[in-house]
């Protein structure tokens, strides 16, 4: 984790490589980028929280599932689950698969979220009624109706892959990316939508790849990526803006997607990255 005077001499070059970061171009090779055409908010929760589950392995393998469920439920994606139901999606996405996700955990996931959206009203209000008020607890039992509101009565791996539980200990890194998009913002990369989430609480949403870049420029000391690591860096970044550590996430995150940063030294990369001088790679 960074000391006072480490993270002064960061901020500068964080802010830097986020001047730098075409966030316009960037946003086409992210999966925020589909959440952003849906207007209503109860759209935007559904298809921010199912992009944000399948936002693993490669961006435009991703995108390309994403895409074929959003084309399938049409312009208002609530709308259209509730008049399919169960047995229609699960006919439509029967032969749908990506990587470890099949058509059934995707019915599962849009069902629960119908529910959940249909019982509280939206999912940010199942959020805020938790009865702790942390935002890990809130997440927790955001996670825990989501999967208890699941179509099938067995719980499957493909599910518990796209719902993890932050109270496991994992970093959880989609479903945080999820609250990073509804939390901060608007400001053309993240939503915004929800109110009762301050961008201060969000926690940093950390893969493998954004680990071992946290670890080059000392935000994190931790060789794991857990929960633990997840918490040193989002304290790190605190340490350079308290009421929005994570604005810095999406310039660091895209310098590993845009393949500036190969992860090893290197003369085409290195020299111009606004963080050579504190990488430690
Ligand atoms: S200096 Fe090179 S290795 Fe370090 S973060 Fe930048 S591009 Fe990656």
């Amino acid at each position: 984790m960074l000391d006072e005077q480490q993270a002064q001499k960061l901020k500068p070059l964080l802010e830097e490589l986020m001047r730098e970061c075409d966030y316009v171009e960037r946003r086409r090779h992210d999966p925020v980028e589909f959440a952003w055409e849906y207007k209503e908010r109860l759209d935007r929760e559904l298809v921010a929280l199912l992009s944000s589950c399948l936002a693993y392995g490669r961006v435009e393998l991703l995108k390309a599932g994403v895409k074929v469920i959003l084309e399938l439920l049409g312009p208002r994606p609530t709308l259209a689950v509730d008049e399919m139901g169960p047995d229609a999606l699960a006919g439509e996405l029967g032969e749908f698969v990506y990587r470890m996700t099949k058509g059934a955990d995707v019915v599962d996931l849009l069902i629960a979220i119908r529910k959940v959206q249909s019982e509280y009203g939206s999912l940010e209000a199942a959020y805020a009624s938790a009865p702790e008020d942390d935002h890990l607890s809130r997440a927790s039992f955001l996670v825990q109706k989501l999967r208890a509101a699941r179509v099938r009565d067995e719980f499957v791996r493909g599910l518990r892959y796209l719902l993890p539980d932050p109270a496991d200990g994992s970093t959880c890194k989609r479903l945080h990316l999820f609250f990073r998009w509804m939390g901060r913002g608007p400001d053309g990369i993240d939503l915004g939508t929800w109110e009762v989430l301050d961008p201060a609480d969000l926690i940093m949403p950390l893969d493998t790849h954004t680990s071992r870049l946290c670890r080059y420029i000392g935000l994190c000391d931790r060789k794991s990526t857990d929960l633990k690591a997840a918490l040193e860096v989002t304290e790190s970044l605190r340490m350079m803006d308290a009421d929005d550590p994570l604005k810095y996430d999406f310039a660091l995150c895209h310098l590993g997607i845009s393949g500036s940063c190969i992860h090893k030294r290197s003369e085409e990369h290195c020299p111009s990255c606004p963080i050579e001088s504190v990488c430690t790679l």
